[in-house]
């Protein structure tokens, strides 16, 4: 069995998803707990040092074990995602105690890793440590867009297991079949999605992504001079920012609700107003919760200004497309018109610079530039063209 497996595919192509059907398989235990001891008959009736691996690639998905795993509440499960933009040295080194653990079921002791890119130097040498020298009964499942994104010493260590990017009508169809949308509907989000299945879905489902991802795409026809080069620029800021501002909403008041119930908020005496009161301290834990959201916040718009610059490179890639006469479905047919009209108007080489452009701005953003100031740059090389 090997202890550490890596979990690779572009963002949206089911990395966790796949991870989590993995550690299904390794905890399934059909027929309720399984006993801690070999059935009677079997020799020896110690427990086998180590147990047989699974022999299929996914749980059952009936039993209680699968249905804890994808829920992601079993106990023998940790699935961890970084606490802010990336795995900090700390949250790493409890985590591989936590792991060391023996496992309450008797089996494995499965640990998602998930963006296992963003962990640290000092974070990717604590794992390491923990992938070289593994306790016998612990699995780690990480997950990250290519293996190149992990250090060499990491990945030398680890089983790949490559995702690829799902066709359209692949996606199209599982939007149609799980979550009942409408054929022609559903293959037009997909396309759109580039890939995305969890993407596709909400484009298809919610008409507030629809619009953004319809202001985005209106970037290039919009963009003639000067002014209207920085507006859009600043639309694009706005729109990814209120994007995050609804995920980030959604996650933050259950938690901060969770930690309040746990302080014991609405009840009375002395203790508990002690308890607040130094929960609320620049070191409290309410505190503490307040920082790793806002880390999170600037994580989660930094994404979503991300996708927009995808959806700004897709717009661009069916122009170019167009300009080559190339035999390819455009991803954006829907602004198929648009697409077309500056394909016409403009030159293959300009359409490149202007992928460049936008490829630059994002190394920018992951480099820490300041938002604005990098679309800005970004919408008057479009411009110029
Ligand atoms: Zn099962």
């Amino acid at each position: 069995m090997t202890h550490a497996w890596l979990f690779t595919g572009p963002p949206g192509s089911g990395r966790s998803v796949a991870a989590r059907a993995f550690a299904a398989a390794l905890l399934c235990q059909p027929g309720g707990t399984a006993p801690r001891n070999p059935p009677p008959g079997q020799p020896g009736g110690t427990t086998p040092r180590t147990p047989p691996p699974p022999r299929q690639d996914r749980g059952c998905g009936h039993c209680a074990a699968c249905h804890q795993v994808l829920a992601g509440t079993h106990a023998d499960l940790l699935l961890v995602q970084p606490e802010g933009l990336s795995y900090g040295v700390k949250q790493t080194r409890d985590l591989v105690l936590r792991a060391a653990t023996a496992p309450v079921s008797g089996r494995w002791r499965v640990i998602i890793f998930e963006d296992a890119d963003r962990a640290t130097e000092q974070a990717a040498n604590a794992l390491l440590k923990a992938i070289e020298e593994p306790t016998p009964r612990t699995v780690w499942l990480l997950c990250a867009p290519s293996p190149d994104d992990m250090v060499p010493t990491i990945r030398s260590r680890c089983r790949l297991v490559t995702l690829r990017t799902p066709a359209a009508d692949a996606i199209a169809a599982t939007l149609a079949r799980r979550d009942g949308i409408e054929p022609d509907r559903a293959l037009q989000a997909a396309r759109a999605a580039q890939g995305h299945i969890g993407r596709a879905r909400r484009l298809a489902t919610d008409p507030e992504a629809a619009r953004r991802r319809a202001d985005v795409l209106n970037v290039p026809a919009s963009v003639d001079g000067v002014g209207s080069a920085v507006a859009a620029a600043a639309r694009l800021i706005e729109a990814a920012d209120a994007e995050a501002a609804a995920v980030t909403a959604a996650l933050d008041e259950p938690e901060q609700e969770e930690l309040r119930r746990a302080l014991g908020e609405g009840s009375s005496g002395k203790g508990v107003a002690k308890a607040v009161r130094s929960a609320l301290r620049p070191t409290g834990v309410l505190r503490e919760l307040t920082d790793r959201q806002k880390s999170r916040a600037t994580r989660l718009k930094r994404d979503s200004l991300d996708r927009a610059l995808l959806d700004l490179a897709g717009f661009y890639r069916d122009v170019l497309t167009v300009q080559f006469g190339a035999p390819v479905e455009l991803a954006n047919a829907d602004v198929e018109a648009a697409i077309r009209r500056i394909a016409g108007t403009t030159t293959p080489e300009s359409t490149l610079r202007r992928m460049r452009a936008i490829m630059a701005c994002r190394e920018r953003l992951e480099a820490n530039a300041h938002p604005l100031l990098a679309a800005e740059a970004m919408a008057l090389a479009l411009l110029a063209g």
